[in-house]
């Protein structure tokens, strides 16, 4: 069984942890942007077996788990990897950006393995972006030094660059690099598929083309909210049911607080 830690970076309300309110107005949290990717991972590592998975942030996001208390928890269980999702910051509204995927400064063989394999998953499905000059980084990290077993951490894009902050507030990035770090937790872990995606499938409406609500209804299919009628029709102007309006509500509920 490969044991996977999952962590969303910091807490909802954490200090100073947001998009650049001059290019993202509602100056979304970076914990809300970390949690959407692990949750989409959560959701597409559902299709496999041959893992167990530990989350060591507060899914609900009221408490910025302590770095130490992360760390702790996954030595105690005993992991196989440890992989840390953030959003960076330091550009200051410049331009630039782009994903980093940091391991320790002194890192082991299967560490650097790890970062190749998360790092070229990664950009295989979220793309080239950004102007990085070196994309697999070391750095003296706590979640990188305190863990037992390999541990990176990745920046998936900055919250400060005006390139980054409209491709990583999109549902569909986030899909991208749930679907590109669940690649590489297959490849590292040797993960079985055991059910084709259901909830998580790529959006192949034919309907929805030039209709008003094209995008809210890709992104409310990429979450999970609602389903097509079939798996190339949303039929976007048919009316909604009772049941099915208790269904998507029910579905916002779980999409928000992962319960
Ligand atoms: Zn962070």
């Amino acid at each position: 069984m490969f044991k996977i830690v999952l962590d969303a970076g910091h807490g909802r309300n954490t200090p100073g942890k947001r998009c650049l309110k001059s290019l993202d107005p509602a100056e979304t949290r970076e914990w809300v942007l970390n949690a959407r990717i692990c949750d989409k991972m959560e959701r597409l590592l559902a299709n496999y077996s041959g893992y167990e998975l530990l989350r060591a942030d507060d899914r609900t996001g009221a408490t910025d788990v302590a770095l130490k208390a992360r760390t702790d928890a996954a030595n105690r269980w005993g992991a196989d990897l440890y992989l840390s999702v953030h959003h960076n910051a330091g550009l200051g509204g410049r331009n630039g950006g782009g994903p980093e995927v940091y391991v320790y400064t002194s890192p082991s063989a299967k560490t650097v393995e790890y970062q190749k394999i998360i790092h070229d998953c990664f950009v295989e499905r979220a793309g080239k972006f950004g102007n990085r000059a070196n994309e697999m980084p070391r750095k003296n990290l706590h979640v990188c030094r305190e863990t037992h077993m390999p541990s990176v951490l990745i920046e998936c894009g900055f919250m400060d660059s005006p390139g980054d902050v409209p491709l990583i507030l999109s549902e569909s990035f986030a899909y991208k690099a749930a679907q590109g770090l669940t690649e590489a937790l297959v490849q590292i872990g040797g993960l079985k598929k055991v059910k084709e995606e259901t909830s998580m499938a790529e959006c192949k409406f034919t309907d929805i083309s030039g209709h008003y609500g094209e995008k809210q209804i890709r992104e409310v299919f990429e979450m999970g909210i609602m389903n097509g009628v079939d798996e190339t029709h949303f039929e976007p102007d048919k009316p909604v049911t009772r049941a099915q309006a208790a269904i998507i509500a029910r579905n916002v509920v779980r999409y928000i607080t992962g319960k």
